[in-house]
């Protein structure tokens, strides 16, 4: 049986202010295009999910890859995962420096280790053996990203504290029915060194399983967390339950059980699409195969 193919992609929930909604849009536009043209030549739900992230780790504006937000010593240290709801496979790597594209290197410890989770010195230490190269921010933002990067990052220290927001995640379901889902994140500004968000660990910052459906998480990765919110959500959709009713009664459980917020973003196994948050805004697109141009939305 052929599937619908279809993806969908966010690019955080937070307050986007109003002089950042169109980046936003057009980003996470590019995004969803990007995973469908791989969808549509034939590649697999991970490889739609990893170019999808990719394009939005290259985004200075998002906090994750290059434009990720800096811990309490200004250092990048990033998580990420990727998982695969054929095999129940996932990989995730955390508070990895000196790389930019972490979804990639989630992807190579879910496909080449026997490993779920890779941190630290660790996972730089993977990610040479991988072959990708080591990175120094300053040698990648151009003069325009790094004076948009300086305006972004000029709030007073205490609110740059609290700050979380642009992390981002894609779902896609392939011809073949295979849901994957991924996220790739900053973590917080001004984190502890070591600090380690929802994002990399399966069934809080994503997950993914064909029957019931993947699903992407963004938002304060310490509720996220104790809720296991990704998985949750996937738990409904097993059950029957819609992915836009799923994600909705999944945010209000955050909300209600440990005072959380952020987002979520989904596909059922049946293809239906699902968004829910309870930020002020979440910027999201989504591209079905019957579609010839994205939608948008923050
Ligand atoms: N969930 C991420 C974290 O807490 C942040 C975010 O989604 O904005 O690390």
């Amino acid at each position: 049986m052929t599937a619908k193919r279809i993806i969908i992609v966010h690019g955080g929930a937070w307050n986007i202010p109003n002089s950042l909604i169109d980046l936003h849009k057009a980003a996470v536009a590019e995004s969803a295009s990007i995973g469908m043209k791989m969808l549509t030549n034939g590649g697999s739900s991970i490889d739609a999910v990893e170019s999808a992230v990719r394009s939005m780790e290259d985004k200075v504006f998002f906090n994750a890859g290059k434009g990720a937000a800096r811990n309490s010593e200004g250092e990048l240290e990033l998580d990420a995962m990727i998982m695969d709801g054929a095999t129940l496979k996932a990989g995730g790597v955390a508070a990895v420096k000196n790389i930019f594209h972490p979804i990639t290197l989630a992807r190579r410890v879910m496909e080449l280790t026997d490993h779920v989770l890779i941190v630290g010195d660790g996972a730089r230490k993977f990610a040479r053996k991988c072959g990708i190269v080591e990175q120094r921010i300053e040698d990648l933002l151009s003069r325009d990203e790094a004076k948009l990067y300086d305006e972004l990052n000029s709030k007073p220290a205490t609110v740059k504290k609290l700050f979380a927001g642009d992390t981002v995640g894609a779902v896609a379901i392939d011809v073949d029915g295979n849901i994957t889902a991924g996220t790739s994140t900053g973590g917080l500004s001004g984190k502890l060194p070591g600090r380690v968000g929802d994002t990399p660990l399966p069934g809080c910052g994503a997950y993914a399983d064909n029957q019931s459906g993947g699903v992407s998480a963004t938002g304060w990765g310490e509720a996220i967390t104790r809720v296991v919110l990704s998985k949750h959500a996937c738990d409904l959709m097993v059950k029957g339950v819609s992915s836009q009713e799923a994600c909705e009664a999944a945010v209000g459980m955050l909300a209600q059980k440990v005072k959380g917020w952020g987002g979520l973003i989904g596909i059922d196994a049946k293809g239906g699409l699902g968004v829910a948050y309870n930020t002020g805004r979440m910027a999201r697109a989504f591209l079905t195969e019957e579609m010839n141009t994205p939608k948008p939305s923050v």
